[in-house]
Order: structure tokens, then sequence, then C-alpha cells
């Protein structure tokens, strides 16, 4: 039988788990049958922990529109199932009655905030952006006496996050250099 790394940990937690509560005195198949019912008509995902630059992935299981459990996940050659205590507690952004789930506007000098569509929201960001770049863009500077061409753009900063994976932060770093930002920053380096 071939058993996989997660199987494995699987079964070995599980027995762990039963000889320490049969010691205890609870009857282990009742527990061993309890703790598959809480995730067996759940639907796992993968997912990468948001929190640091290690990058840790894990297994996320749904039940319901609700995060029902989460572990670590044993395949990524990063964390190999473990995730630390901030890890352990990713599944309350998910789970979260203060998350927000719209996108909110205050206009200049308002105070309260109005519901938008993402319709609405993505292109007036797009007409930020390209106003703030147009508004602030250099394109030379004086150096030693001389002109030189440096095409940037001073108004706008960007800050990148953990939870971009290579890919995206390569897309990320792409976009913003070809705007000519030059206040790029990670979390991590912060
Ligand atoms: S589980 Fe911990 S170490 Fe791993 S990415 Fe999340 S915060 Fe970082």
């Amino acid at each position: 039988m071939e058993l996989s790394r997660r199987s494995f940990l699987k079964l070995s937690g599980a027995g762990a788990g039963v000889v320490a509560l049969s010691q205890l005195g609870f009857p282990a198949p009742a527990f061993a049958a309890g703790e598959e019912l809480r995730i067996r008509e759940a639907k796992e995902t993968t997912t990468v922990c948001p929190y640091c630059s290690v990058g840790c992935s894990a297994i996320v299981s749904v039940q319901d529109g609700k995060v029902v459990g989460l572990e670590g996940l044993p395949d990524s050659p990063i964390n190999r199932a473990s995730l630390c205590s901030k890890g352990q507690s990713i599944y309350q952004v998910a789970n979260n009655d203060r998350r927000l789930g719209k996108v909110l506007y205050r206009a200049p000098g308002a105070t309260d905030w109005e519901e938008k569509s993402w319709e609405d929201a993505i292109p007036a960001i797009a007409r930020l952006i390209k106003d703030t770049r147009d508004a602030t863009f250099v394109e030379t500077e004086e150096v030693d006496g001389a002109k030189v061409t440096v095409n940037r753009c001073e108004g706008i900063a960007q800050l990148g996050g953990a939870a971009l994976d290579n890919e995206e932060c390569y897309l990320a770093s792409k976009f913003a250099r070809g705007i000519g930002l030059v206040y790029i920053e990670h979390q991590a380096r912060i």
C-alpha cells in the first residue's frame, strides 16, 4: 500500500490520539468516529498563510461557507505540515463577522462610507493611479550639471504582501516599474 506523507501523519496522529484517550478512559472508537464526522462532508482546498514571508501552506476544510478545519500541508517543502501559532489562526480571517465583504468608499472630506461595486471601484482606482502618475512624473534630473533622463513616478508607492506568490510578485513589480514607480517595498523587509 502506498502511503503519502499526509496519510502517514493522519494515521499516526489518529493512532496516538486514540491510544492517549483510551488511556484516559474515553471509548476510542467513539472518539475516532467523532473526529471523522467533524470534517467528513467538508470540501478541502489548499492555501498559503498570509502572515509572513515564510509562505507556509495549509489545507482548509470548508463546509456551508465556513472554515471547519485547518492543518499544515504535509506536501509543502516549506512547512511540511507544521504551522506556527499565527498560522493556526488564519481561519479567523474567513470566520470573522468584522471582515469587510464589500467595497467601501469615503469621499474626500466626507465622514460616512458608501458601498460601491467592483465595477465602480476598479475604473476609479485606475483613474486615480493614472492621474497621480501624470501629475508627479519626473522625466529628467540635473546630475553634476548634466540633464539625465530618469522617467520616474514619485507620487505613488507600492507595498507587497507575503500572501503573493512568486508569479504574482513578478507581475505586481513589473506593473509598478512599468509605470515608473521607484518606491516599491515588501512587507517582509519592513
Ligand atoms: S504559519 Fe507562521 S511561519 Fe508560516 S507563513 Fe504563517 S506566520 Fe509565517
